[in-house]
């Protein structure tokens, strides 16, 4: 018998029948069911079937195989704790040497990176501000501070921010990406309308602000799309609208509850579908008018008041989370 059938037996409700044909029946916990219409079946190899006669719901898993979105909604269905599904996942990983390569994809790694030329942080300008006088800087310099503190509302020395003198890098702000204490990315976002907007150095599966966590006592992380919102809150950002699987390996373990706050546009509707799937719960606070993300929030309300609504609008039932995201999404344009 393996962990991942072992586990499932034991989470299974324990009001259940065994069939003739070896099926344990019970009250499918997919669909509320209270006809015993839910199937479990251990077959040959350790391999295990879900099926639910009622809502057609089915589950399967096999040794050598990654344990599939199915999979993990029935455990979650079944009230199986975050980090014991963890624990099954990388375990499913783990018993096939050929599924070595997946663990790998995964668990993310991450190379030392340089920032653009140059690039000294505000804290080293500031000095430098200073001995040369104001009327000797470079105005985009100043537009820097002035983007973080006016546009942003963000203290320019609360976070290592960067700048550089460097053609094409003038008018940015550049923001490194930092782990484990080492840079291995940035992003560096236009202080003017310049495009792009953000010039980036991302590795694959990054997650932002992730350093931090640890730092505070919150027994929740909030996750945002981008890294002005994170740093908003000392949340972290996805740096995009999508869930990388290694993403949710990398906060999950934080060992925290992974709220998801998405920005109210076109593309939070997949961030919250891909949340649920994860088992993360998900913020979708009142906003006042206009406001599509937290930074926006925090501009209009300060941290704290932002912080408050994120935590008590958090919900972690995934069909809550959808009937909210239906209400919340009606009046994007
Ligand atoms: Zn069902």
């Amino acid at each position: 018998m393996s962990l991942i059938s072992d586990t499932l037996l034991q989470f299974l409700p324990a009001k259940r029948k065994q069939t003739p044909s070896g099926w344990l029946s019970f009250n499918a916990p997919c669909c509320g069911d209270k006809r015993s219409r839910g199937g479990f079946i251990q077959n040959a190899g350790d391999a295990v079937s879900y099926h639910c006669f009622n809502c057609q719901f089915k589950a399967s898993w096999q040794p050598g195989r990654p344990i599939s979105q199915k999979m993990n909604k029935l455990m979650r269905l079944l009230n199986i704790p975050d980090d014991v599904i963890n624990q099954l996942r990388l375990e499913a990983l783990r018993l096939n040497e050929t599924s070595l390569g997946e663990v790998r994809s995964v668990i993310p790694t991450f190379d030392e990176r340089a920032l653009p030329m140059n690039a000294k942080s505000l804290e080293e300008w500031s000095t430098w501000i200073e001995m040369q006088g104001w009327e000797n800087t470079d105005q985009e310099l100043i537009n820097a501070f002035c983007y973080l503190r006016n546009n942003r509302s963000i203290d320019p020395y609360s976070y290592p921010f960067y700048w550089t003198s460097k053609i094409g890098f003038k008018n940015r702000v550049i923001i490194p990406f930092y782990k484990d204490g080492v840079i291995v990315g940035w992003t560096a976002r236009a202080t003017n309308d310049a495009t792009p907007r953000y010039l980036s150095e991302q590795q694959p599966g990054y997650v932002f602000n992730l350093d931090r966590q640890n730092l505070h006592d919150r027994a929740f992380v909030i996750v945002c799309e981008g890294p002005f919102d994170a740093l908003s809150i000392d949340g972290c950002a996805l740096l995009g609208a999508e869930i990388k699987d290694s993403q949710n390996w990398l906060l999950k373990q934080l060992n925290k509850e992974i709220i998801l706050v998405p920005d109210k546009d076109h593309e939070g509707p997949k961030t919250v579908e891909q949340a649920i799937e994860f088992g993360w719960s998900v913020s979708m606070p009142e906003w006042p008018e206009g406001v599509k993300d937290v930074n926006d929030a925090v501009r209009l309300l300060g941290p704290l008041a932002v912080l408050h609504r994120i935590k008590s609008s958090a919900e972690s039932n995934g069909l809550k989370i959808q009937l909210r995201a239906k209400q919340w999404f009606k009046d994007i344009k």
